[in-house]
């Protein structure tokens, strides 16, 4: 079994192209189960945070020699809550500072209460090519449990405006597990969803976060707690539903038409370069991991002023007092094989062997014999010709199985 500290491994460089993520830390209210870097009643901080974001945009084109860019995603937070001036600033200073690809998608996180007619063409103009719409469920009394400020007939009729303005790749966001949710109206909002004929659908099972208002309310009994069983048998409803309507399941909560998948998430779960923006974003960049200044108020004040941006290693340079990181995290072969492994059996594909060895020169079944076995007895997992990826019960119980590639540094 090899020493992992010794081994040579070849994350792909950001040379080859990378995902560029923005973060956008505004929305209009905040819904009371969100934990994000998201804030309401900061409309005050917009103007410098257009300025703040441009200027790092600009200082990553330079430090990086303005290199290629697959992808971009506007998230947050709430893009689509911007003023379209100020996006339309941001995506000029991403295409004058990066190579952009002509074929590159461009997602924007939009809510449906903020969509109308002449806003979607502006956005199309600005190269948004792609919509990502938190509708989370199309029933109204859930809608209102949740804190969300659009109706379900809203959502639809966003959706509407938004492919009659030229939108032909669009993402639909439902959660499931929601208290007093039954699974009746799940397969209604499953059913609603796909009479829309979305490109893309993303579920995510509710998460009570510490801290949230929805927590306290769970923990003073006002709401029940989410029960696990209902929200498997909602997943399992849902597998079933999208699959006899065309919809491929490619990853653990993403199902997606022929070729629809998300390319800017799959860059993601390859484990493969991406540069953050914006108060609190992540990058994975020149082998290292790092986060930026989390407080949009203090990003502002920081990144607001325009400074000389040179030096030898960027990371560096961005990581000193009048920079956007905050911190940057060692990353050991250990790390990065744990999470080649941990983000690539989300997808349905799993890893396959040739990335695996590309990458760090051995099979995962040398690094990982025992723990290979173990979920192999449990029928958590498959090995196949190709790849290893999870199985259909794994698909369950994923976070049991990515434990067991963790913390592996000793070997
Ligand atoms: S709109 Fe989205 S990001 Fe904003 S508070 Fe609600 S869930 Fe969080």
């Amino acid at each position: 079994m090899p020493n992992l500290a010794e081994i040579e491994h070849n994350p792909p460089t950001y040379d080859h192209g990378i995902g560029l993520y923005l973060h956008v830390p505004f929305c209009q209210t905040k819904c009371p189960y969100c934990d994000f870097n998201t804030y309401a009643g900061i409309e005050d901080q917009i103007a410098g945070y257009a300025r703040a974001v441009n200027n790092e945009i600009r200082g990553w084109g330079n430090l990086l020699s303005h290199p290629p860019v697959r992808t971009i995603f506007l998230g947050g937070g709430t893009p689509s809550y911007l003023p379209v001036a100020v996006l339309d600033e941001i995506h000029k200073t991403i295409n004058s500072s990066f190579e952009v690809a002509p074929t590159a998608e461009v997602t924007m996180e939009c809510n449906p209460g903020d969509v109308t007619a002449e806003k979607a063409a502006c956005w199309i103009e600005s190269g948004v090519n792609r919509i990502s719409m938190g509708v989370q469920s199309f029933d109204d009394g859930l809608l209102t449990l949740l804190g969300r400020r659009h109706t379900a007939h809203e959502a639809k009729q966003a959706f509407t405006v938004l492919r009659d303005a030229g939108f032909q790749n669009q993402s639909i966001d439902l959660i499931y597990g929601l208290p007093y949710q039954t699974t009746e109206q799940w397969s209604r909002t499953l059913e609603d969803a796909v009479e829309l004929d979305p490109e893309h659908i993303s579920l995510y099972s509710l998460q009570i976060e510490q801290g949230t208002p929805l927590a306290v309310d769970v923990a003073t009994g006002r709401y029940p707690i989410p029960d696990d069983d209902l929200a498997a048998d909602m997943y399992e409803d849902a597998q079933a539903r999208l699959g006899n309507h065309g919809f491929s399941q490619y990853e653990i909560s993403n199902w997606s038409k022929p070729g629809m998948e998300s390319q800017h998430n799959l860059i993601y779960w390859l484990n493969e370069p991406y540069l953050g923006v914006g108060p609190g974003a992540h990058s994975w960049l020149a082998g290292q991991r790092f986060a930026n200044l989390k407080s949009p108020r203090r990003y502002v004040t920081v990144v607001g002023n325009e400074y000389e941006i040179v030096g030898p290693d960027p990371v560096e340079t961005m990581h000193t007092p009048a920079g956007p990181v905050d911190s940057v995290e060692v990353t050991t072969p250990a790390i990065d094989i744990a999470e080649t492994m941990m983000m690539g059996m989300r997808l349905n594909a799993g890893v396959t062997h040739e990335r695996f060895e590309k990458r760090f020169g051995v099979g995962s079944d040398v690094i990982f014999p025992e723990e290979i076995g173990r979920l192999l007895r449990l029928n958590l997992i498959e090995v196949t010709g190709n790849a290893i990826l999870l199985s259909e019960r794994g698909r369950l119980l994923g976070n049991e199985v990515f434990a067991e590639f963790i913390g592996n540094d000793e070997k």
